[in-house]
């Protein structure tokens, strides 16, 4: 028995005494990243133990398993591949598919409306001959952070700051969303929570103010890209939405216009189909384009304004300087001012 207790004292003794310096130790924390023991331990009670179990970890993990259980319905259940628009240059278009059990499947159609995305099957139905495609990939990507912390105020901040771009947003009245600036290769694992809220201190520095810090739930990388494919319209086939065109996300414009281009098509094809009226669906390619080469113009103006280019870049003392007069323009000038906010709210837009 003696020699029972002298092995427990000898394994726990160190144990014990580290856990008692920690607490010692952090007691007076007030550092959100090294909080004192007793906090750790106080929260470990209430979500683990106590109320938060039933009313927080039991309805994450609900949610958890029906978003699995709709994924598996949707996506494997119900899923279909080789999908192929065909015919769409005459008045009989198709689409083929296999579905599920892997049967080959056929729509016959009289038109098509292509709102599958960037990575869909429409826009490479259009032969290339046809295709005219103009792009720009950006010199740098944007980390999306969401954090578990109230906004640090009620209005979107875009911050212009030699180390880079950062974006302050909300995405409710608990949960912020971040976007700084980061290299176009970069990756979320280089981006730690200490990282990524120094950074972003740092582009938000403003005296008087401070922004609020705390965990993220969140990251992921979003390279910024402008690209527009004409036309819009292939025969009896219509592209709407990402399916033709991409915008860098600042100035938020791209499910603005891919709705705006859905509610266009709707109403050309309702006319086409109802009163046998072509003038709409003739027209819809160019209307669109119109509109999305006004939005590709704001986003790539509004993205330019702000975000830092590379440090290697052999202009880049030029350009930050432009950027700088131009923001300095449009927060001192009230026409400059309003030339941006009809285009950010999209008061200029043809919808
Ligand atoms: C990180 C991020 C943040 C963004 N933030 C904003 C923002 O704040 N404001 C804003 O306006 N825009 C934002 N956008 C852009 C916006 O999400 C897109 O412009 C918009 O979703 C485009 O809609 P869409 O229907 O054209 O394409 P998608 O949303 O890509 O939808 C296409 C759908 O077609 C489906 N599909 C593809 N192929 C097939 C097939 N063969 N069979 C069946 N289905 C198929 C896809 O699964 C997908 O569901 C953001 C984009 C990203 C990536």
């Amino acid at each position: 028995m003696i020699g029972l207790l002298r092995r427990l004292a000898a394994t726990m003794t160190l144990p014990v005494l580290l856990v008692l310096a920690w607490w010692w130790t952090s007691d007076a924390s007030t550092n959100f990243y090294l909080p004192p023991l007793r906090q750790i331990l106080a929260a470990f009670a209430e979500v683990w133990i106590g109320d938060r179990f039933a009313t927080d970890v039991l309805p994450s993990l609900a949610r958890l398993a029906a978003g699995y259980l709709i994924a598996a319905v949707a996506g494997i259940g119900a899923g279909v591949s080789q999908t192929r628009i065909e015919d769409a240059d005459t008045d009989r278009p198709m689409i083929t598919f296999r579905d599920a059990d892997g049967h080959p499947r056929r729509i016959d159609c009289d038109y098509v409306a292509g709102c599958d995305g960037l990575h869909g099957v429409s826009r490479t139905t259009i032969p290339e001959s046809v295709r005219t495609v103009a792009q720009r990939a950006y010199p740098f990507s944007r980390l999306g952070i969401l954090a578990d912390v109230p906004p640090s105020t009620d209005e979107l901040i875009y911050a212009w700051h030699p180390d880079g771009f950062a974006l302050h947003s909300m995405r409710s009245a608990a949960v912020s969303r971040l976007y700084p600036q980061v290299a176009p290769d970069d990756d979320v694992t280089n981006w730690l929570d200490g990282r990524v809220w120094e950074a972003l201190s740092t582009r938000f520095a403003l005296d008087g103010w401070a922004l609020k810090s705390g965990p993220t739930l969140e990251k992921s990388v979003t390279p910024m890209r402008s690209f527009v494919s004409a036309p819009m319209r292939w025969g009896r086939l219509f592209l709407a939405g990402d399916a033709s065109h991409i915008v860098p996300p600042t100035g938020a414009k791209g499910l603005n216009l891919a709705i705006a281009d859905v509610n266009k098509l709707g109403t050309a094809l309702v006319r086409a189909i109802q009163d046998g009226r072509d003038d709409l669906i003739d027209g819809y390619s160019d209307d669109a384009l119109r509109r999305v080469w006004q939005a590709t113009h704001f986003s790539w103006w509004m993205t330019s304004m702000p975000h830092a280019p590379p440090a290697a870049d052999p202009d880049a003392g030029f350009l930050r300087q432009m950027q700088t007069t131009q923001l300095a323009y449009v927060t001192s000038s009230p026409t400059a001012a309003a030339g941006l906010a009809e285009n950010y709210t999209g008061a200029v837009l043809p919808y």
